[in-house]
């Protein structure tokens, strides 16, 4: 009997490890929480591109919807805080959040009253005079300098005008701000379901991926994408880097890169990722301009070819023919950051052959960053042809790099 148990034990061992630690990263989701006669404080990531007074793409708003009307639904007060834009701990007018609320309004065919701050004892009084059920949406954190250091007496304010955090703000999760992390010391925290949604797919992938695994990288800071090469040099089978971001690493092979945007102090990191990792496939043609305008000319140059006043500026033919083989064979494909200077039609051929063959592909696909679905969007492939497309850029890119993500872990159980 005693050789039976200890026989069984490492089995039990086993079975109790996975348990804790299942337990130790529940998400606290809301679906089954009680909301009647709450007053809850929901951050959103309502940070839209608006020009000319004009939202040019209401894709973060539809995403938000859901746990809103849930809340709303279920008898909450839902006081919904956002940031927009970058007004540095004042108050810009041109970025305060009206535009959002009667957008929000009209998504959710009910009135969004815009209050004129976030704290205070004005907005305290109008949230007591909300019906349960109504919406309101606060001014822009940001204009809060205390917003992005996390201050705890602003945390506290924000705090004491609700009863239940939830935090649907996948896009800046990866931020310690006081309304992401600060007023989780002092409510009931939980995620909202666009967060939940993002969570799950994103832990699968990194769980157990289906192989090959391909990992595409493009864009144009190699800071934020070299983690998550790092991080994946076991991961993935395949790592096919574009962009602006290739153009450290074509220097870091020796090669003339001209005038191209590139990241000298970076340039040993690369060397080193590529002595490392073989599956690296950087560019071995690409697409050359001296100047960065709607009517500059192209030439296609192969990787050795630039000179002095070429600016890199997408990947070549060669180069595509490369990655969609790799693409094609693969199971997982996980994408962030253009292959070039999409904006331009010049430069657009090599994100446009990218996002076309990832769309195609039977593989399971997760994109994100705003200007790789923005690119998407322009090429007018439907996001649906994507398993997941992230709301979140630096977000995806630092869960899935494994960094801590105190906003994050304060949501769970
Ligand atoms: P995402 O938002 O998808 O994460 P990034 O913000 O990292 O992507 O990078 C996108 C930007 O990089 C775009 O504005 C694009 O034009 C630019 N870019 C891509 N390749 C190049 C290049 N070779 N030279 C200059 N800019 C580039
Ligand atoms: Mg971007």
């Amino acid at each position: 009997f005693y050789h039976f148990l200890t026989r069984l034990s490492p089995v039990f061992l086993i079975f109790y490890k996975l348990l804790a630690c299942y337990a130790s990263h529940m998400l606290k989701t809301i679906s089954s929480l009680d909301f009647e006669g709450q007053k809850v404080l929901l951050r959103l990531d309502l940070n839209a591109p608006i020009s000319n007074g004009q939202i040019q793409d209401d894709t973060r708003l539809q995403a938000a919807l859901p746990t809103i009307k849930f809340l709303s639904e279920n008898g909450a007060k839902v006081l919904i805080l956002t940031h927009l834009g970058r007004p540095k701990g004042e108050i810009v007018e041109s970025l305060r959040v009206d535009i959002i609320a009667s957008a929000l309004s009209k998504l959710l065919s009910k009135d969004v009253n815009k209050l004129d701050d976030c704290v205070d004892e004005v907005v305290k009084k109008q949230i007591d005079e909300m019906d349960f059920g109504d919406i309101v949406l606060l001014e822009n954190t940001r204009f809060h300098p205390e917003e992005k250091l996390n201050d705890p007496e602003f945390s506290k304010e924000l705090a004491s005008l609700a009863d239940i955090f939830v935090n649907d703000a996948f896009g800046v999760v990866h931020r310690s701000h006081a309304s992401t992390l600060g007023v989780t010391e002092h409510l009931p925290s939980y995620a909202g379901f666009l967060l939940e949604k993002e969570i799950e797919v994103l832990s699968d992938i990194l769980k157990a991926p289906q192989t090959p695994v391909c990992l595409i990288m493009g864009g144009a800071k190699i800071d934020t994408k070299i983690g998550v090469l790092e991080k994946f040099l076991d991961k993935a089978d395949s790592f096919l880097i574009g962009g602006a971001l290739a153009n450290t690493f074509i220097a870091a092979k020796g090669f003339e890169v001209g005038t191209s945007l590139f990241q000298e102090d970076k340039v040993d990191v690369a060397k080193d990722f590529m002595s490392k990792c073989e599956a690296t496939f950087i560019p071995v043609d690409f697409v050359v301009s001296e100047e960065i305008s709607k009517d500059a000319v192209a030439r296609n140059l192969l990787q050795n070819e630039a000179t002095s006043n070429d600016k890199i500026l997408d990947i070549g033919p060669k180069t595509i023919d490369v990655f969609l083989e790799k693409i094609a064979s693969a199971k997982t494909i996980i994408w962030n950051g253009p292959m070039g200077l999409y904006e331009f039609d010049q430069f657009a051929k090599g994100t446009l052959a990218i996002a076309q063959a990832v769309a195609d592909s039977d593989a399971i696909s997760v994109v994100g960053g705003g200007d790789s679905i923005d690119a998407i969007k322009n090429f007018n492939i439907p996001l649906d042809a994507f398993t997941h497309v992230s709301t979140g850029g630096g977000a995806m890119l630092e869960f899935l790099e494994g960094k801590p993500l105190p906003a994050l872990q304060a949501l769970m159980s």
